[in-house]
Formats: C-alpha cells, sequence, structure tokens
C-alpha cells in the first residue's frame, strides 16, 4: 500500500505566515504531522522578502513542534555559495555541496547549536536546493546528533553510510502505489489551485499520512544503489531536455 508523508519548505524569520497557516490548519484538521524545514538563520535575499520578520519565529517552531511536528534542519543560512549539484545531481546550486568539510562542519555546528539553545530537537536534515555530498554526511556525523536525511528517490526509506534516507520524491500530492512517498511544498509560492488539490487529497487520503517514527529503513544494496542511480541520472536527462527546449525557444524568440 501507498504510505505519504508531507513536508514543507523554507520556514525562516521572514516568513509570509498567512501562506503557512492555512497548510498548519489543514494539516491540524486531519491530524497529520509534518515535516518543517526550518532554517535557522536565513540569509536568502528571495526569502527575506516574504514578509515582515516575525521576532517570535522560535516560539512558532516550539509551538509546531509540541503539535509533533518534526522540524528539520534546512542548512544554516540558506545562501547558495557553490554551483554543485551533490549527490542527487538536481540543482546546480548548494549552501553545502562542493566546499571544504571544514566549512561545511562550521555551518552544520552553528546550526545545531540554535535549534539546541531555542530547545528544538531536531532529528532530520533536509539540504537547501538537494544538495548534499559525502563531506556533508561526514560533518552532519562529527557535529550533530542528526540521525535521519529527507532526500532521495527510492519508493521506500533505507539505511545507506550510517543515516536513515527518507527519500522526497513528488513536489505534489498524487496517488502513488506501493512504498512511503513524501510530497514536497513550498508554502511561499504554492498556488491557490496546488492548495485546493493537496486539500482534496488529503480528504480523500488522510489515513495513508503516517508519522515518521513508524518507518521501516531497508537495506541500501547495489541493487538499490542501481535503481537510485538510474532514477538520478533518468531525471538529470530530463531536467537537461527542458532547458535546452527552453533555451532553443528563447533564442527563436529573439531572433523574431
Ligand atoms: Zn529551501
Amino acid at each position: 500500500m501507498a504510505q505519504y508523508i508531507i513536508r514543507l519548505d523554507d520556514l525562516c524569520h521572514n516568513s509570509n505566515l498567512e501562506k503557512w497557516e492555512r497548510f498548519f490548519n489543514l494539516f491540524d484538521q486531519y491530524d497529520i504531522k509534518p515535516i518543517i524545514a526550518a532554517i535557522p538563520a536565513n540569509k536568502d535575499p528571495k526569502l527575506m522578502s516574504c514578509g515582515p520578520y516575525n521576532p517570535n519565529y522560535w516560539e512558532l517552531l516550539r509551538r509546531l513542534q509540541s503539535l509533533g511536528y518534526m522540524i528539520g534542519m534546512h542548512g544554516y543560512d540558506h545562501l547558495y555559495v557553490s554551483k554543485n549539484s551533490g549527490i542527487f545531481k538536481f540543482n546546480k546550486r548548494s549552501e553545502f555541496a562542493g566546499l571544504p568539510i571544514s566549512i561545511q562542519s562550521k555551518k552544520l555546528a552553528a546550526a545545531a547549536r540554535m535549534f539546541d539553545d531555542e530547545k528544538i530537537n531536531v532529528k532530520i536534515f533536509i539540504a537547501p536546493a538537494h544538495s548534499l555530498d559525502y563531506c556533508t554526511l561526514r560533518a552532519l556525523k562529527s557535529v550533530t546528533r542528526i540521525k535521519i536525511i529527507s532526500e532521495g528517490l527510492l519508493p521506500f526509506p533505507y539505511k545507506r553510510r550510517g543515516f536513515n534516507w527518507l527519500p522526497v520524491q513528488q513536489n505534489e500530492a498524487e496517488l502513488q502505489g506501493d512504498g512511503v512517498w513524501t510530497f514536497n511544498y513550498h508554502p511561499e509560492t504554492c498556488t491557490d489551485k496546488a492548495f485546493l488539490q493537496l486539500k482534496k487529497f488529503i480528504a480523500d487520503n488522510h489515513k495513508d499520512f503516517i508519522p515518521l517514527n513508524t518507518l521501516h529503513y531497508r537495506p541500501y544494496q547495489l541493487e538499490q544503489m542501481i535503481a537510485e542511480k538510474y532514477l538520478i541520472y533518468k531525471r538529470w536527462f530530463s531536467e537537461l531536455i527542458k532547458s535546452t527546449w527552453q533555451g532553443v525557444n528563447a533564442s527563436v524568440y529573439y531572433k523574431s
């Protein structure tokens, strides 16, 4: 059977809370416990312009935590300082991938300290732009207590390199076959149409949303590695075709 998890990205000091509250109200109505990708010290200008500075940001995270939401560490400042697409080869931008382990460790330790000081128990790491590398894993191991990584493409959670991996396969809710499927929403940019579609999906399927503590993580062996590499390169190739096609269209437009 299909089981579902939902992840909301980019909660920070300047979030537009009205856009977030509609998600929170929906989850609370159906007793769904999402993952919240929270940024401790956001400096991303795009996210800074979403709303006014919220002096009660940490209080909000503590409230969500007390409701059973899983607060995840979404990097340190969400600034893209490298063009490295990391292990999953998705976006050519990263806060972490490609940087020396000493710098990655410093950022992760600073983030972990902020969550600790604010009494937020972060158990899960969510790399900005889905981009992390093997140094990120080593740094996470040495300077944080994090054991779960919300990333990957396989249709089930698995154990790899000393972490539990919870794959994130979909941007929007959609009926799936056997497996554990994470839907990844960005409340700041989610359209009304996409939100209404999620609302309907949850009304119809809320019984299939599961809390994280019930997950079973499978072994990651050669077969799983090959399957995931296939999915990574399939996505990489389709993104390449898409961007080449957009480039061709743009040049045709400019010529005419
Ligand atoms: Zn993000």
